[in-house]
C-alpha cells in the first residue's frame, strides 16, 4: 500500500519528482471506483485530487492515516472540507493557479461566438465560402455581465475592459464600492438587471448550495436575444435543460459552456445547436497552469508529511 495516492491525471515535473522521492501510487482512473479506491486509502497519509474523486464522508472513513488532501485546482465542491476538518486532515488547494488560463479561455469563448469561429470553420471545412452568413459583431461598446466577480471574474473583467466593453457584475457578496469593481468602471447590479442589460453574461461563482441551478429558463429568458452566455465555472450551477429551452426559443443568441451538469456529458440536444460552443472542462488546461498547480499540491504534500504546515490550506 502507498504512502501518497494519486487519483487523476495530475503529471508534470514535480509529480515525477514526488514519485522518486516517496512511495506514490498514480492511478489516472483510480477515482472511477470507489470500491478499490477506499481500500487503496487504508494506508494512504496524502490523497491528491482534481475534481473528479468525490472525496466525501465514506471515503475519509475509509483513510484513518489520511494527513492531507491535496486538491489540483480551485473549487473544493468534490471535497467535504467541514467532515476533513473534523478529522483533523489538512485540506490543501489552487485556488489562484489557473485563474488567469480559466479567464482567458473565457475571452477565447467569447470571441468565438461572438464571431461565429467554430461554424465558419466548419462550413469552409466542408467546401464553403460564405463570407456574409459569418458576419459577427464586436465586443467593442457591448456590455458585459458577470455573475460572480471574484478571481477569475475580475481577470475576465481586465481583459474585457481592454476589448472595450463596459462592466456590469451580479455578486451577493461583493460591495459597490469595491477597489476592483472602480477600478475597471463597474458597476455592482441585481441579477434581474444583469440578465437584462448584458451583451455577454459569464458565470463565474463557486457551486454551492445557494448557486446550485441558480441559472434556469426564466433567468435565461430574461436576456437580450442577442447576448449570449458563457459559463467556465461549474456546471451544476446551470439548468441545461432550461437553457437549451431558451436557446431553442431564441431567448438568447447563442452559448459556450466549459462545464456541464454532468461530466462526462450524456448525449444532449445542446450538441445539435450551431450557435453552441461546448468543450471539455478544459478552461485550466494550460501548460503553465497545470505546471503551477502540479508544482503547489506536490510541494504542500512534501511539506505536510515531514510535519510542516502547507502553504495552501483552505480555511473553512
Ligand atoms: P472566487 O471565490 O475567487 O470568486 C467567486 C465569486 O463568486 C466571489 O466573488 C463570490 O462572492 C461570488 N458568488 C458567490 N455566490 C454567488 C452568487 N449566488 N451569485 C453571484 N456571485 C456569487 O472563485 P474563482 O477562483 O474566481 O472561481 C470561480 C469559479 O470558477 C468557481 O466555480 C470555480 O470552481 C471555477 N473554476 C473552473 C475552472 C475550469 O476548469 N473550468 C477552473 C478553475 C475554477
Amino acid at each position: 500500500m502507498s504512502n501518497v495516492l494519486v487519483t487523476e491525471n495530475i503529471q508534470g515535473a514535480s509529480m515525477n519528482d514526488l514519485m522518486k522521492d516517496l512511495d506514490v501510487e498514480f492511478d489516472a482512473y483510480l477515482w472511477q471506483n470507489v470500491n478499490l479506491l477506499k481500500q487503496k486509502l487504508a494506508d494512504a497519509q496524502a490523497l491528491i485530487v482534481r475534481n473528479q474523486t468525490k472525496v466525501n464522508q465514506e471515503l475519509i472513513d475509509a483513510a484513518p492515516n489520511l494527513k492531507i488532501i491535496a486538491r489540483a485546482g480551485a473549487g473544493l465542491d468534490n471535497v467535504d472540507t467541514a467532515y476533513a476538518k473534523e478529522k483533523g486532515i489538512v485540506v490543501s488547494y489552487t485556488p489562484d493557479a489557473n485563474s488567469l488560463s480559466v479567464a482567458e479561455l473565457t475571452l477565447g469563448l467569447m470571441l468565438a461566438l461572438l464571431r461565429k469561429i467554430p461554424e465558419a470553420r466548419q462550413d469552409t471545412l466542408t467546401g464553403g465560402w460564405n463570407r456574409v452568413k459569418f458576419t459577427g459583431t464586436e465586443l467593442n461598446g457591448k456590455t458585459l455581465g458577470l455573475i460572480g466577480m471574484g478571481r477569475i471574474g475580475t481577470l475576465t473583467a481586465t481583459r474585457a475592459r481592454a476589448f472595450g466593453m463596459q462592466i456590469i457584475a451580479a455578486d451577493p457578496y461583493l460591495a459597490a464600492d469595491a477597489p476592483h469593481l472602480k477600478e475597471l468602471n463597474g458597476k455592482l447590479v441585481s441579477l434581474d438587471e444583469l440578465l437584462a442589460q448584458a451583451d455577454v453574461i459569464t458565470c463565474h461563482s463557486p457551486l454551492t448550495p445557494d448557486t446550485r441551478r441558480m441559472l434556469t429558463y426564466q433567468h435565461f429568458s430574461k436576456m437580450k436575444p442577442t447576448a449570449c452566455f458563457i459559463n467556465t465555472s461549474r456546471g451544476e450551477v446551470v439548468d441545461e435543460r432550461g437553457l437549451t429551452q431558451a436557446l431553442l426559443e431564441h431567448k438568447l443568441a447563442g452559448a459556450a459552456l466549459d462545464v456541464r451538469e454532468v461530466e462526462p456529458p450524456h448525449q444532449s440536444a445542446l450538441n445539435q445547436l450551431e450557435n453552441v460552443i461546448l468543450t471539455p472542462h478544459i478552461a485550466a488546461f494550460t501548460l503553465e497552469a497545470q505546471e503551477r498547480v502540479v508544482d503547489a499540491v506536490c510541494e504542500d504534500v512534501r511539506l505536510v508529511l515531514s510535519g510542516k504546515p502547507a502553504v495552501n490550506v483552505f480555511q473553512s
